[in-house]
C-alpha cells in the first residue's frame, strides 16, 4: 500500500509554470537522464471514475492498481516518448559502461511492477508485447507460494466486511466501529499505522489472530503469480525478475540479521527456482519510515547490482553513489494521461522535494 498524495492541484499548477520556457532549465533539472516507474496491479473490468479521496468510497488499496486502459494509453505514450529500457540499461549508463541520452535524444524509461501480482501476466503482458516495452516484475517468495498473508489486502477485507473489529494493542484489546465509510476509512489508517510500526512476524500473528477471531467472514483476496508462472515470465524476453525479499517487511523494524536473510534468501530462492541470476532487488513499502541507509549498504554488500525504493525522483548521473537507493515514479488508479505526464515531466519530484532534485535517502 502506498499513500496517494494529495497534492494533484499544486501539480497542476506547477505543470503549468514547468511548461513555460522560463522553467524548462528546472525541469531538465529534475527529470534526470530518465524514469523507472512503479506499479503494482493492473485490473480490468469497468474503468471507475474516481478519486482517491472520494468520501463516499472506501478503497485503500485501488491506488496500486491501473486500470488496463490507462495503462494501454501510458504505454502507448512512453513508447512514442521515451527509449524504453529495461534496468540493465540504467545500471550500464550508470556505471558508464553506456551513455546517457544526450540532448535532444530520447530520456529513458524503465517499467516495474512490485510484489508478483497474477495480473502482471495477464493483463500487463499482452501490453507490453504489444508495444516492445521491457519491465522488470519483483516477486515475494512468501507471497508467491502462500505462505505470506498480504495484510493490507486482508485489514481492508475484514474492515469492508465487519461492522467493529478488535484488534490486539499491546496487552489489551481495542475495538473499532466500522460501519460507515469514514470509520473505515478511519480504522484502516489506525491499522496500517499499526501493522507498519511491527515487524513481518508481528504483523502475521496479528493476521492470524484476526482469522481465528473472524473465521467465517469470506472475501476475496488478489492472486498472486505461482511458481509456474513466474519460470514463465522468467524465460519471456521482456521481462526481468527481480528479489522483493522474503516476506515484505518493513525492513527498518527488523534486526540486522533478518535485514540479510530476507534480501539474501529471497535472491537465493529466485535463482534456485528460474535458473538465472537475479541482480536487482525492490525494498518492500520503500518510503523513509520503512527502509534506510542500513539496508542499502547491505543491498550492496550482499552484491546487488541496483535497487530501487519508493523515494519520488528521476534518475541522473550522480545515482553512481547510490546504485543501491534509485527512486521510482509511481502510477496509480488516479492518474489522468495529463498528471502522468506530468509526473514524467518532473513535476511531482519538484513539488515533493523542492530542494533536492536528485533523490537518494
Ligand atoms: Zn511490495
Amino acid at each position: 500500500m502506498i499513500p496517494i498524495p494529495n497534492t494533484q492541484l499544486i501539480r497542476k499548477g506547477v505543470k503549468k509554470l514547468l511548461g513555460t520556457p522560463l522553467f524548462s532549465p528546472v525541469r531538465s533539472m529534475y527529470s534526470g537522464f530518465g524514469s523507472i516507474l512503479m506499479y503494482h496491479r493492473v485490473v480490468g473490468g469497468e474503468r471507475r471514475k474516481t478519486l482517491w479521496n472520494d468520501p463516499t468510497a472506501f478503497q485503500p488499496n485501488l491506488g496500486i492498481s491501473v486500470h488496463r486502459d490507462s495503462f494501454e494509453e501510458q504505454m502507448a505514450y512512453i513508447s512514442d516518448h521515451y527509449r524504453c529500457v529495461s534496468l540493465d540499461t540504467f545500471h550500464d549508463v550508470l556505471v558508464g559502461m553506456e551513455s546517457a541520452p544526450q540532448k535532444g535524444e530520447k530520456p529513458l524509461i524503465a517499467v516495474t511492477f512490485d510484489d508478483g501480482y497474477l495480473d502482471n501476466l495477464e493483463e500487463a503482458l499482452p501490453l507490453l508485447e504489444k508495444y516492445d516495452i521491457p519491465a522488470t516484475i519483483f516477486v515475494t517468495p512468501g507471497l508467491t507460494d502462500q505462505s505470506t498473508q498480504p495484510w493490507w489486502y486482508l485489514l481492508e477485507g475484514f474492515i469492508n466486511k465487519l461492522p467493529e473489529i478488535t484488534v490486539r494493542i499491546m496487552d489489551g484489546e481495542r475495538t473499532f466501529s466500522c460501519k460507515s465509510t469514514q470509520q473505515k476509512k478511519t480504522v484502516m489508517r489506525i491499522l496500517d499505522g499499526m501493522f507498519r510500526r511491527r515487524s513481518c512476524d508481528e504483523q502475521q500473528e496479528l493476521m492470524a489472530e484476526l482469522y481465528e477471531q473472524y473465521s467465517g467472514e469470506d472475501f476475496s483476496l488478489p492472486e498472486f503469480l505461482n511458481w509456474s508462472q513466474v519460470a514463465q515470465l522468467a524465460e519471456h524476453p521482456l521481462i526481468t525478475i527481480g528479489a522483493h525479499t522474503m516476506t515484505h517487511p518493513v525492513l527498518r523494524r527488523e534486526g540486522e540479521e533478518d535485514v540479510i536473510s530476507q534480501i539474501q534468501e529471497s535472491r537465493t530462492v529466485l535463482e534456485q527456482k528460474l535458473k538465472q541470476p537475479v541482480r536487482y532487488l525492490a525494498y518492500p513499502f520503500g518510503d523513509r519510515a520503512a527502509v534506510g541507509r542500513r539496508s542499502f549498504r547491505i543491498t550492496e554488500e550482499l552484491g546487488f547490482s541496483l535497487a530501487v525504493t519508493t523515494r519520488t525522483g528521476h534518475v541522473h548521473a550522480s545515482h553512481i553513489d547510490d546504485l543501491c537507493a534509485l527512486p521510482r515514479i509511481t502510477v496509480d488508479y488516479f492518474d489522468t494521461l495529463e498528471s502522468f505526464q506530468s509526473k514524467l515531466a518532473g513535476v511531482e519530484a519538484f513539488v515533493r522535494s523542492p530542494f533536492e532534485p536528485m533523490v537518494s535517502d
